[in-house]
């Protein structure tokens, strides 16, 4: 049976909202990253992201207490293996928000636990306007964020499935098929 969920894509994809929303509907908790970026007023530390400093993060990363760790637009990103501990080995179920690249370090690292799922835009200009309705980054951000979504694009062959949220109900319920046929497995 496969008990890890990876779910990763452009910024703007919807990935977030869809997660938060199959993790109640499901009752799967998601894994929570530690990050140097700036808390977003919604936010709440240590229940969306372990917000900590730069230094700390340095320090943490010599200490070897990351699994996998990225710089995405300019801040760090890590999953710390001491939170994963409990989920590989009584294999409990848990979600993953990843970037690109940590996603395949999961893979890598756990190919017999891990389910991954790209979720595409429908198309680059619905990406624009998803970031700009959020409101949540600046004219500079929102193109950094773009720039790298064909970097992320290339990558999506990795996955083991690839999904385009066009229709939030269509997407929600196909992530939800996949993760019941995948934890029945033997
Ligand atoms: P945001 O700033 O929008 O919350 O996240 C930016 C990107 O970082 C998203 O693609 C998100 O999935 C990714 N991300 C969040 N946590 C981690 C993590 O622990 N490791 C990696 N590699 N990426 C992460």
């Amino acid at each position: 049976m496969k008990n890890l969920f990876i779910v990763s894509g452009s910024s703007g994809s919807g990935k977030t909202t869809l997660l938060e929303l199959l993790s109640r509907d499901l009752n799967i908790e998601i894994s929570v990253s530690f990050t140097t970026r700036n808390k977003r007023e919604y936010e709440i530390d240590g229940v969306h992201y372990n917000f900590i400093s730069k230094e700390k993060f340095k320090k943490m990363i010599n200490e070897n207490l990351f699994l996998e760790y990225e710089n995405v637009h300019g801040d760090l990103y890590g999953t710390a293996l001491s939170s994963l501990k409990e989920y590989i080995d009584n294999k409990k179920l848990l979600f993953f928000e990843l970037d690109v690249n940590g996603a395949v370090s999961l893979m890598n690292y756990y190919p017999n636990n891990t389910v991954s799922i790209f979720l595409s835009p429908p198309n680059l200009n619905e990406l624009r306007k998803r970031l700009v309705l959020r409101s949540t980054e600046t004219e500079q951000e929102i193109n950094k964020r773009l720039s790298r979504f064909e970097e992320e694009d290339n990558l999506k062959k990795e996955f083991d499935y690839n999904l385009i949220n066009d229709n939030f109900e269509t997407t929600f319920e196909k992530i939800k098929e996949i993760i019941n046929r995948h934890k029945k497995e033997d």
